[in-house]
């Protein structure tokens, strides 16, 4: 459920205006087509960015069809992904989503989403084998145009690190519960650019183990600054304390 204009926390715009003067929305990659952006996050899992790119496109050029790779095992599937690791459990991952989708909608094809509502499309993809909310709503934000928020690592930590949302499950991952929590804060026009805003910032300074506080271009809204040093940069800001 979308909220009220007014009823969006004022920080959230303020961050993603900041985090889009920094990063330009730069959108790592992902695709506009809905199956090859599934198959795209399936090899990027676990997986460095300059080796997932490359083992995508290697998987493409070896199943250049969406049927060539519906008819092939996943024994064969493995082979051009197999630079990226984990090639095994990645390939019989995609051999069942082939088989599943196939089984709905008659051929390996994500196109009839584009038909459905947020509500129906992420339901569908969803009970896909081992398709969460994350990667759903990667493929609705990226392949579909919807206005969701996909809850990554990188975007939970830097939103947890910020105070915009609470853990509720033991061992500090993002529960289904939380990202819905998180994706109702965030207002949906700007959801897209936070979620790829947010990626580039975890990836270069808020790390896991040692963000780079000094260099970071939203320490102003962090509950993690001293607030005397937010007091001291809001004046190195604005002088005349305006
Ligand atoms: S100030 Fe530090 S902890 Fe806060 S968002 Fe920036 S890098 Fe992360």
């Amino acid at each position: 459920m979308n909220l009220p204009r007014s009823r969006y926390p004022a920080t959230v715009r303020e961050v993603a205006a900041a985090l889009a003067a920094r990063y330009a929305d730069f959108d790592h990659y992902n695709l506009t087509e809905p199956l090859d952006e599934l198959l795209f996050i399936i090899c990027s899992t676990k997986t460095a960015e300059s080796s997932y790119r490359v083992t995508f496109d290697k998987l493409k050029e070896a199943f250049p069809t969406p049927r060539d790779l519906a008819e092939a095992s996943a024994e064969y599937i493995a082979k051009p992904i197999a630079a990226g690791g984990l090639s095994g459990k990645k390939s019989k991952s995609i051999r069942a989503l082939l088989d599943a989708i196939t089984a709905r909608f008659g051929a390996p094809t994500l196109e009839p989403l584009r038909n459905m509502s947020d509500r129906d499309a992420e339901a569908f993809l969803t009970a896909l084998p081992n398709v969460g909310k994350k990667v759903a709503r990667c493929v609705l934000m990226y392949a579909l145009g919807r206005q969701v928020f996909p809850v990554d690592t990188h975007c939970w930590r830097v939103a947890r690190r910020l105070g915009w949302v609470r853990r509720t499950q033991k061992g500090g991952h993002c529960a289904p519960r939380d990202a819905d929590r998180l994706q109702a804060r965030i207002p949906p026009e700007l959801r897209f650019s936070l979620h790829v805003n947010l990626i580039s910032l975890g990836r270069e300074i808020c790390t896991a183990r040692k963000p780079n506080c000094a260099a970071c271009p939203i320490d102003l809204w962090c509950p993690r600054i001293g607030a005397n040093t937010r007091a001291a940069r809001r004046a190195a800001i604005s002088p005349n304390g305006d």
